[in-house]
């Protein structure tokens, strides 16, 4: 039996979603073959492809100023690419570093380029987001890097920061939650597989202007514009996922878009959190104002009890709650496709817990 998941990743797909492609992974329609027998370049394929990336464009209302790109790699792949394709046009790039997936890209980032740390909050163990008007942009930077929601924290910036250079966001585990003004950011990535569809996928939605400053010197795998010329398709695209992904855009739509899935979000994790902030017996310190909607950190005030809290919780097919070994704790990821129901009964379940051992 399928519980209710909170895994941050790879994670939940919404059930339906995974039923519609049961039923068609053995023939996909007429080809007499599944979709993952079946060539990237046929017209079949291509026609799924292309459906998938309007798709994508039309949820997110991503303006012709845009590309968008199907890639591999995951988001840990962009810490480099985005370095290699973009130093060139300054003398260093900034980085915002507020939790551990942010660290890592400025980590990477600085073997191939001159790394500015605009902002950190690691000295308080990433327990504020550094304030945008604290940043500290260096003058001749090619770019400003930041990470608006730290999925290992469970801390967040909900206001798009202004600023005047190229602004390159990790949006892995945020994006598809709500609706977003693309245009304010000139690269925007995300592996897929927190808030789109299963692994190997990851979506590049990259400013065009930008994309043809690209150090053209690059081999051609490692350049946005080589593939975009190649509509994404520059060697063998990740199928599986990509038909995945469009299935789930569709699921997207269908259930009233990224305003329904905003309200939903925003209903899920407040419930959530207000639960959480009504007892002591379970814990999160961050400032309302900088919670996740996405991921949602808590410690139990009893560390001792943590094992029976997995356990007991896991009985009750609530899954996945075990909280990223470096912070520790709980963490509920509660993704679009996680119903308000999933989070109901979370609550319930914590609720009766802190009964028994309160
Ligand atoms: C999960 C995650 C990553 C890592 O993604 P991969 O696709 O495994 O490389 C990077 N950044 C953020 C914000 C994430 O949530």
């Amino acid at each position: 039996m399928r519980g209710w998941n909170f895994s941050a990743g790879p994670a939940a797909i919404p059930q339906e979603v995974i039923k519609e492609v049961q039923e068609e992974l053995l023939e996909y329609n007429g080809s007499g073959a599944s979709i993952i027998e079946i060539g990237h370049r046929t017209d079949i394929y291509s026609q799924v492809a292309e459906e998938s990336k309007n798709d994508l464009i039309e949820i997110l209302n991503i303006p012709n100023s845009h590309e968008v790109l199907f890639l591999q790699g995951g988001a840990t792949h962009q810490f480099s690419m985005i370095p290699l394709n973009f130093r060139n046009m300054g003398n260093n790039a900034d980085y915002v570093v507020s939790g551990t997936w942010s660290k890592k890209a400025a980590d990477e980032a600085s073997k191939l380029i001159d790394v500015n740390i605009s902002a950190s909050s690691e000295n308080m163990s990433f327990s504020v987001f550094p304030k945008c008007s604290d940043w500290d942009i260096s003058k001749h930077s090619s770019y400003v890097h930041y990470c608006p929601n730290e999925t290992i924290q469970g801390i967040a910036m909900h206001e798009i920061p202004k600023i005047d250079k190229p602004l390159m966001a990790d949006m892995t585990s945020v994006i598809l939650s709500q609706p977003l003004d693309v245009s304010k950011f000139d690269l925007i990535y995300a592996g897929a597989q927190k808030n789109i569809g299963p692994a190997g996928l990851t979506i590049v939605i990259i400013s065009k202007e930008l994309m043809e400053k690209g150090d053209s010197s690059l081999p051609k795998i490692l350049r946005y514009s080589e593939h975009s010329k190649a509509n994404s398709m520059l060697n063998t695209p990740p199928t599986f996922s990509w038909y995945f992904a469009g299935k789930v855009f569709k699921w997207i739509k269908r259930s009233g878009g990224l305003d329904h899935f905003e309200a939903l979000n925003k209903k899920k994790a407040e419930n959530l959190y207000d639960f959480i902030d009504s007892t002591d017996f379970y814990v999160n310190n961050l400032q309302k104002s900088q919670r996740s909607l996405m991921n949602v950190t808590f410690n139990l005030k009893n560390d001792d009890l943590n094992s029976s809290f997995l356990d007991e919780s896991k009985a009750n097919s609530l899954l996945n709650l075990k909280g990223h070994a470096l912070v520790g704790g709980m963490r509920a990821s509660i993704y679009n496709a996680m119903p308000e129901e999933g989070v109901t009964q979370l609550i319930q379940f914590m609720s009766e817990f802190e009964s028994k051992y309160g």
